[in-house]
């Protein structure tokens, strides 16, 4: 009886569902009926821009190549077309290109449009002239939700001007290896950072509506797992149970799915042997079937070729397109041929791939273009191109810079320094932007400064403003690589005039796998320069530019102040200058723990074994051990807490407890901090983490003002995974901290 009760449940919902179906996709289904099966192949394929350009990859201008563009719509019917050649372009150029792109597309038998996509990582990274905001891991230090939210929408206006309607953000990949050269695109170490960081910037790209000039198409990536490579080099094997899997790299990708992002990129490696663009069960078991994601999966970067040519576990390139085809990829970043069309086609015709997965395909990826209203109207959209390079982005970006600053160090109050010091800069990243801005800034490796904004400053230079050049000294030269930026002597005949030394060390720009590093210590000379400066007797204050921690150890002792400026955009350098000169109240704190050295990377959701490490000769240490903790993070005030009062003691399914903290800014300036709530589950049948951070909030406040901070927590807010994979909250003892303080309380 009560199984026959829930299948007619089932029914009416299946008939709901079909009921609600989106216009779209009657829309998308109705066209598929028309469509050839090499038109529907082509759909799936995805080629990048150089293969239609004049001169290929090297392409600097922009300009289409008329007969590689006809090839690639009338005769490989392709469906999607991304990235740029050299470097970022113009919106005139977008515009032009993408109308001809269109143009050409609306020649085809059935006018399917091009769908267009980019890399708009940190800000629209292709557009000349484009506002770039900090990196992500700057991002996760400024706690600050609403900044990332109000960064999308600038990105998703400055993409639409350009043309483009389909974005390939947000990274939702987790910071848990320092190493990995794409540490700097994660919002940290912590799983619920990453969730909330994530969900803010995908409903500010797609909440108005993708037809809307103010929306992009998100792109989750990379799913999943990509960021845990074993040996911390990009796109290598991870070896992952699926206990690990489940409680900290997929939460994020389950909350993106809830929250509408309508595409997704997949991880370029392999989880425990399987390359995951051929997992069946990640693509269509957990995140179709289980997460309910319906929309678009794209592949990275080649990688259906690299399952025969680098994974090996497809004998033919024919037998890698049809395994990652039936495992559920819907279209192909080839992109640098048309290998995959004839494959494909191949696969189809010999019963290898069934029509069925092609017509899921392309229902999908049709979808996506009614939804972005590609088939309304094709072109690029005048009404978007003023929404370009507004004053109030340049706002928001110092305002995001800001926040992400993180003072590490401030001995004897050292910081901020008065404004009639004489100061000398030094270091590498004293007249480096592409320090300050790193990967996918203008070019993918970010690093030539040619196409940066004009206005663009460097440290160097916010500083000689702030304090007038006659203040200001260097003997670096421009450019990260300077052999001037390594002269000691120099630097040390310079110091004699001055009261203090600024030192900028750290990283220049990288992505991907050319940021592949053998040692996250820091190159010796920018240690010698270091030592040099402190030798002279002045005070030294390190800035640090880096995408991923360097280790400062040995440094860090001498020098009096240290601010992490991770890879703060286009307002870095101001923003660098407003904190060490009182300008600005630093408030950023760290989304990582940061190591004291390679043998030293301990998370701080640590285990309790550890928590305490035993040695041999009866000494216990403390086994999470970091140079700065993850969350730590000075201020120019100070903040006290009262005592942390819970609503109740006992917590139940159908229950919450409020967690009640009072906060005063016991300082005399005023000053935004962030209000941090962990919890601790005392014992349970997986071995519980020392603390999990579970829910945070910024506030504001002025000198002697306090103010009382709640939070809601439920039983979901305190679930792990447990060994049969399921997502439980047991019985048992908990407590939750803020701070120094700690309350206790029982789930029942
Ligand atoms: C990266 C992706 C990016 C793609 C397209 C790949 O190499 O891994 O993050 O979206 O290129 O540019």
């Amino acid at each position: 009886m009560k199984q026959l009760f829930l299948l007619s449940l089932i029914c009416v919902f299946n008939l709901i569902g079909f009921s609600q179906t989106p216009a779209e996709k009657a829309k998308a289904l109705s066209l598929l009926k028309k469509m050839t099966l090499e038109e529907k192949v082509g759909q799936m394929t995805q080629v990048t821009l150089a293969v239609i350009a004049k001169g290929g990859g090297a392409n600097q201008d922009g300009a289409l190549d008329p007969a590689a563009l006809k090839d690639a719509i009338q005769k490989y019917h392709v469906g999607s077309i991304l990235n740029t050649t050299a470097h970022a372009l113009s919106v005139e150029t977008w515009n032009k290109i993408l109308t001809e792109m269109q143009d050409e597309a609306g020649k085809s038998r059935l006018k399917i449009p091009i769908l267009y996509g980019l890399d708009g990582m940190h800000g629209q990274t292709y557009s000349l002239n484009s506002t770039l905001f900090p990196q992500d891991i700057g991002m996760g230090a400024t706690r600050n939700p609403l900044l990332v939210r109000e960064m999308a929408k600038v990105t998703a206006l400055e993409l639409r001007a350009s043309g483009v309607r389909w974005n390939f953000a947000p990274v939702l990949d987790i910071g848990r290896q320092p190493l990995w050269s794409r540490f700097p695109e994660t919002y940290g170490e912590d799983v619920y950072i990453g969730k909330t960081m994530g969900v803010a910037a995908i409903k500010a790209y797609e909440e108005d509506g993708l037809k809307n000039i103010t929306a992009v198409a998100s792109c989750m990536k990379h799913y999943l797992g990509y960021s845990n490579s074993r040996n911390g080099k990009d796109r290598t094997p991870i070896y992952m149970p699926e206990i690990e899997m489940r409680e900290y790299y997929l939460p994020q990708f389950r909350e993106a799915v809830k929250a509408g992002s309508s595409s997704i990129m997949i991880n370029s490696s392999e989880i425990n042997g399987e390359p995951v663009h051929a997992s069946k069960y990640l693509l269509t078991d957990v995140l179709r079937k289980e997460l309910g994601f319906e929309g678009l999966i794209v592949t990275d970067w080649e990688d259906i070729i690299r399952i025969h040519t680098r994974h090996n576990v497809a004998a033919t390139p024919r037998e890698a397109v049809a395994k990652a085809i039936n495992a559920g990829i819907d279209m192909s970043m080839v992109p640098m041929d048309y290998s995959f069309y004839g494959l494909l086609l191949e696969a189809v015709k010999k019963g290898e791939v069934p029509m069925s997965r092609i017509d899921d395909a392309v229902t999908r990826i049709l979808i996506l273009k009614y939804k972005v209203g590609l088939f309304d109207n094709p072109y690029p959209e005048p009404a978007a191109v003023p929404n370009f390079g507004k004053p109030s982005y340049q706002t928001l970006a110092l305002e995001a810079a800001h926040e992400s600053m993180t003072l590490l160090k401030n001995k004897d109050n050292i910081l901020p320094l008065s404004k009639n010091t004489k100061i000398l800069v030094a270091g590498p990243s004293a007249q480096s932007i592409s320090a300050l801005n790193g990967c996918w800034s203008y070019t993918w490796q970010g690093k030539e400064e040619q196409w940066y904004p004009e206005d663009s400053k460097t440290i160097f230079k916010a500083l000689s403003e702030k304090l007038g050049a006659g203040n200001v000294v260097t003997t670096t030269g421009k450019g990260f690589d300077n052999p001037l930026n390594y002269d000691i002597d120099k630097m040390i005949s310079a110091a004699s005039a001055v009261d203090a030394i600024v030192v900028c060390i750290g990283e220049d720009a990288y992505a991907e796998s050319p940021g592949n590093t053998r040692d996250l210590a820091l190159p010796k000379e920018q240690i010698a320069l270091v030592e040099a400066a402190v030798a002279t007797g002045k005070p030294v204050i390190l800035v640090l530019t880096e995408g991923r921690p360097r280790f400062i150890t040995t440094i860090e002792p001498k020098v009096k102040g240290i601010l992490m400026a991770y890879w703060g955009g286009k307002k870095a350098a101001e923003a660098v200058a407003d904190v060490l000169f009182g300008d600005y109240n630093p408030d950023g704190i760290l989304p990582f723990s940061y190591p004291k050295s390679m043998g030293e990377i301990v998370l701080y959701d640590r285990k309790p074994t550890e928590e305490i490490r035993e040695v041999f000769n009866d000494n216990i240490n403390s086994g999470y051990d970091p140079l700065y903790p993850f969350g730590f993070g000075l201020s120019y005030t100070s903040f006290g807490y009262d005592a942390l009062t819970l609503s109740s003691s006992t917590l139940t399914a159908a229950t919450s407890i409020k967690v009640s903290i009072t906060v005063t800014n016991t300082g005399n300036r005023s000053g935004k901090h962030t209000v941090e709530l962990y919890s601790r589950d005392l014992y349970a049948s997986i071995t519980p983490s020392m603390k999990r951070l579970r829910a945070f909030q910024k506030i504001n406040l002025q000198p002697g003002e306090s103010r009382k901070v709640e939070f809601v927590i439920s039983k979901e807010d305190l679930a792990f995974v447990n060994a049969k994979l399921k997502t439980v909250t047991e019985p048992g003892a908990f407590e939750v901290m803020i701070g120094d303080k700690k309350a206790s309380f029982s789930y029942k």
